[in-house]
């Protein structure tokens, strides 16, 4: 639903907020220049939509809506039944560290996740986050660099190594308190979604696990921000809908991220799956969410995960979440990914260029883009 309402109403706002609340439900507001703005219901708003009355009657309100378009939560442009569309601006996702720094997705500067698929020792995981801590400050953009790692691990072989679990959450809760960088970590079971969201900072959504739908809902339920990765066999739509499944729940702290998809051109072994690159700038253009990328999974082969991070650069991605390692020796003993493990050195190299592709192209790429708005 939306609301549209005179600006300088506050405690109408408040009173929506409240109300939306006793339903599970959130608001996104949007605030505009001029005498109104509106507020979008985040949510599976039918039982909330029987206090329209009520709402039509609080101060300043001018005009209540039900959206009718696809993708209400999500959508850039929703349409109501009469037609009215209204333009939301993009939504950026905070996630805030230790060290009191948030990192801002969507803020209009690449956010670097990085760390090892999965801790597998201490000692890995602390050198690891050291190491991006170090170059985050050196760089001097240490509020835009957060960790990674999956300590349950979904695996195509069932007598594959399937991370360390609660005793890896353990290793990154460690790697936190020990350099102040928040984490993301992968949860692949319902049940587990609290246990292991009262340590993460934010929840992963793995590709397998792009459409398990009570998965995502408990997830959006449980309201920590997200990265949601395509499934692998996903139509774009496909992926929409599966952030709907988590927004429905009242949860907009989303982040989509592009991790390759299968194609029989994947087959030649060149690359492990397919960069949809072109779906970075369609999800961009079509949700108020951030988009990030996963250059790892897409490229398979730590040779080619630079190429595949500047390229997603070009598609003006919010941010990449690559695998790294922080010892070449230690590339034969890590027992998932780790032939498309980055070195942390090489790393380094790869952060300079984005920064320095951020500094000098972004601002024409990010022109042009506003010359082609809604595209
Ligand atoms: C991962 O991030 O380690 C992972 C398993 O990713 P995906 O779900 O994209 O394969
Ligand atoms: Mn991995």
């Amino acid at each position: 639903m939306i609301i549209e309402f005179e600006n300088g109403r506050a405690s109408t706002v408040e009173q929506i907020r409240d109300l939306a609340a006793r339903f599970g439900l959130t608001i996104d507001v949007t605030q505009r220049a001029g005498v109104y703005s509106t507020i979008h219901v985040i949510g599976d708003t039918r039982e909330f939509a029987t206090r329209e009355g009520y709402i039509r009657d609080l101060p300043g309100v001018r005009a209540t809506w039900r959206v009718t378009s696809d993708f209400k939560n999500i959508a850039r442009v929703v349409t109501g039944a009469d037609g009215k569309a209204v333009r939301r601006d993009r939504r950026p996702v905070v996630v805030r560290g230790l060290d009191g720094k948030d990192r801002r997705f969507g803020g209009g500067k690449h956010i670097f996740i990085v760390g090892p698929d999965s801790p597998q020792t201490l000692e890995q995981t602390l050198a690891i986050a050291r190491g991006a801590r170090k170059l985050g400050e050196e760089l001097g953009v240490v509020d835009r660099v957060m960790l990674r790692g999956g300590a349950f691990k979904p695996r195509t072989r069932p007598t594959d190594w399937r991370g360390l679990g609660m005793k890896g959450i353990a290793m990154l809760d460690r790697a936190r308190e020990d350099t102040g960088l928040p984490y993301v970590t992968e949860v692949m079971d319902l049940n587990l979604v609290a246990e292991i969201g009262e340590h993460a900072d934010m929840l992963q959504i793995g590709t397998r696990n792009a459409q398990n739908f009570d998965l995502l809902e408990t997830v959006g339920r449980f309201g920590k921000p997200v990265i949601l990765k395509r499934g692998f066999g996903n139509e774009v739509t496909e992926w929409f809908h599966a952030a709907e499944y988590i927004a429905n729940q009242g949860d907009l702290d989303i982040v989509m991220c592009e991790r390759g998809v299968k194609t029989l051109f994947t087959k030649g072994g060149y690359c492990r799956n397919q960069p949809d690159l072109n779906a970075i700038t369609y999800a961009r253009a079509q949700t108020i969410l951030p988009v990030i990328f996963d250059p790892s999974h897409a490229a398979g082969d730590h040779r080619i995960v630079p190429e595949n991070v500047l390229a997603a650069c070009a598609h003006l991605c919010d941010g990449t979440i690559t695998e790294t390692i922080h010892d070449e020796v230690f590339r034969k003993d890590q027992l998932c990914d780790g032939g498309q493990a980055l070195l942390m050195d090489h790393y380094r190299i790869v952060m300079e260029a984005v920064l320095a592709f951020e500094e000098h192209v972004a601002p024409k790429l990010v022109a042009m883009a506003e010359m082609f708005e809604g595209r």
